[in-house]
């Protein structure tokens, strides 16, 4: 072969063009890394889950006719990192010409910018084609802009794909349904069984562990339950559609102690490796409702779309917009260290034992679990920005630096002082008991600011807006909180309780 094609582990789009022909002068090339699985303490599904993809997508390619090097974690001749590999295979194939797809992690971008600039052979890079935009295009949106309005983009790829529009308008004279997703899942009736792929593992699990990786959660290896090739993808869509969009919108926000996924997809481990893109996913729901508009509502189908092609499109231009700086940003200078039971799920808190326990069950938790359980908490809490991405980095199937880093350094934590949202996420008990059943079994009581098992959220969350009111207090959608605030009696007794939540909070 003369040339080398590098296709990184969140690259499995069997859709790419690369793919439409066949060659003997060009080899393709995936590698399970130490410099990927050790750059933060990952899930142990989440690395098994990449590794058992990549190896999947190996197989297709190869049996389309396409030659394929493939180097498991424990080839004899790993060198450690990419380009020391790159270097040992190139010279050893006597490669002649050196291709790769843009990166989405700033990391990797640099890494093979510098590869290819001291390489003695031609290299280029190609786009992806997985996403709605070009890495620059919301940059070039929201020019001088100091807040970047999600729904304004969000309209622009509605309009510019043409999803559930009528011409330029929205299809039903409304774009945003987003009052419709609020509510408590009250009838346990209507839950679906979540769709798996069993597979065993074992021998990935073996490699791994032999390997000496250090990794986080649990795992049954004889019965993986995620997607890992494009067919399982499209089996999970389906059954999506046919399952749990019926409600999806509507309990979007909801929280149950006894079902981990809801009505959510889990189509995030399989868009984010994309061996299924955003947009076929849009279409096929859109068309899907097309058909069954007489038994699924618009706010169902909009709410689940601009999940897709609004929020995690945007989050992607945020991260090129605003990489590297990023991934410095502390807005209200947090300084604590994430407290021990983030690692074990062993607190007294009911919400936080449940979300941080199904995640290290199943490297999952869905989007309300994270911002308003996992991230309310940290925020409040005032944990390090750095501590809390590298838990969210870890922990998730889905974690990949560029939507994690946004969602969770940004929507979840403000510390980009309001780039990505207008006010921080943050909420009381009162929100956490009006979407989900954690409180009325919890050891702390959900109505109590101060005293005996008063619930921490409670005066955390009036710590928290106290101590920053120097950046708060004049943003026109917290003003109120403040005045409310301010009228309050018993403030030092909440403040004073909270000062004491703070000293032990391992012991919560
Ligand atoms: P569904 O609820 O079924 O939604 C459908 C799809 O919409 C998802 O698969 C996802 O691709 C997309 N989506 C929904 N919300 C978002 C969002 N806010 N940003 C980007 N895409 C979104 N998502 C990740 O993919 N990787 C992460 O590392 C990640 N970290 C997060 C950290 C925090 C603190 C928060 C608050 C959110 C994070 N999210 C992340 C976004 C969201 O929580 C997950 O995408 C979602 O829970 C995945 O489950 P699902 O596929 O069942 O989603
Ligand atoms: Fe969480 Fe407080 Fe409710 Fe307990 S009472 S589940 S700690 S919000």
């Amino acid at each position: 072969a003369k040339t080398l094609r590098l296709i990184l582990g969140d690259q499995l789009n069997s859709r790419h063009s690369w793919f439409s022909e066949k060659s003997g002068d060009v080899l393709y090339l995936l590698m399970e890394m130490r410099q990927e699985t050790d750059y933060v303490r990952h899930h142990i599904q989440k690395v098994v889950g990449f590794f058992a993809a990549m190896r999947e997508f190996t197989r297709e390619l190869r049996e389309q006719g396409h030659m394929v090097l493939y180097w498991p974690l424990d080839h004899p001749e790993q060198q450690e990192s990419l380009t020391a590999n790159l270097n040992w295979i190139i010279a050893q194939q006597k490669i002649e010409r050196f291709e790769y797809q843009l990166p989405d992690e700033y990391r990797l971008d640099q890494q093979l910018v510098a590869f290819c600039s001291q390489l003695e052979i031609p290299s280029k890079a190609y786009d992806t084609e997985h996403f709605l935009t070009e890495r620059g295009f919301l940059a070039d949106f929201f020019k001088g802009k100091k807040t970047y309005l999600m729904e304004s983009f969000y309209r622009e790829m509605r309009k510019k794909y043409q999803i559930l529009m009528d011409g330029s308008q929205p299809l039903t004279g409304q774009w945003n349904y987003d009052r419709d997703n609020r509510n408590k899942l009250k009838d346990p009736l209507l839950l679906k069984e979540a769709k798996t792929f069993p597979r065993d593992v074992s021998d990935i699990l073996t490699m791994i562990e032999q390997q000496g990786i250090k990794t986080i959660g649990k795992i049954d290896p004889t019965n993986f339950p995620w997607p890992v090739t494009r067919q399982e993808c499209l089996v999970m869509l389906e059954y999506f559609c046919e399952k749990l969009l019926p409600h999806f919108g509507e309990y979007q926000d909801a929280m149950l102690r006894q079902d981990p996924f809801l009505f959510h997809s889990r189509l995030s481990f399989g868009l984010n490796t994309k061996m299924i893109s955003p947009l076929e996913v849009v279409e096929y729901v859109e068309k899907y409702w097309y058909r069954h508009q007489d038994s699924i509502g618009i706010a169902q189908v909009e709410g689940f779309i601009r999940q897709i092609i609004g929020w995690r499109e945007y989050m992607r231009g945020v991260y090129w917009a605003k990489m590297p700086e990023y991934k410095g940003l502390n807005y209200f200078a947090h300084e604590r260290p994430l407290p021990d039971f983030f690692w074990t799920g062993k607190t007294k808190m009911n919400c936080l034992r449940h979300a941080i326990g199904q995640s290290l069950k199943h490297a999952y938790a869905h989007h309300i679990q994270r911002l308003m359980v996992t991230g309310n908490f940290a925020l409040l809490a005032g944990i390090h920005p750095d501590a809390v991405d590298e838990w969210y980095l870890g922990i998730y199937i889905d974690a990949i630096e560029w939507v994690e880093i946004t969602n969770t350094r940004g929507m979840s934590q403000f510390a980009d002082g309001g780039i990505v949202g207008t006010k921080p996420y943050v909420s009381s008990a009162n929100y956490i008991d009006k979407m989900g059943d954690y409180c009325s079994s919890c050891f702390y009581n959900k109505t109590k600011k101060t005293g005996d098992r008063a619930c921490p959220f409670n005066s955390l969350y009036w710590h928290f807006y106290h101590r920053h009111a120097d950046k708060l207090a004049t943003n026109p959608r917290i003003g109120m909180m403040y005045r409310t605030w301010e009228k309050m009696k018993d403030r030092q007794a909440i403040l004073d309780q909270a000062e004491k939540y703070l000293g032990e909070l391992d012991d919560l």
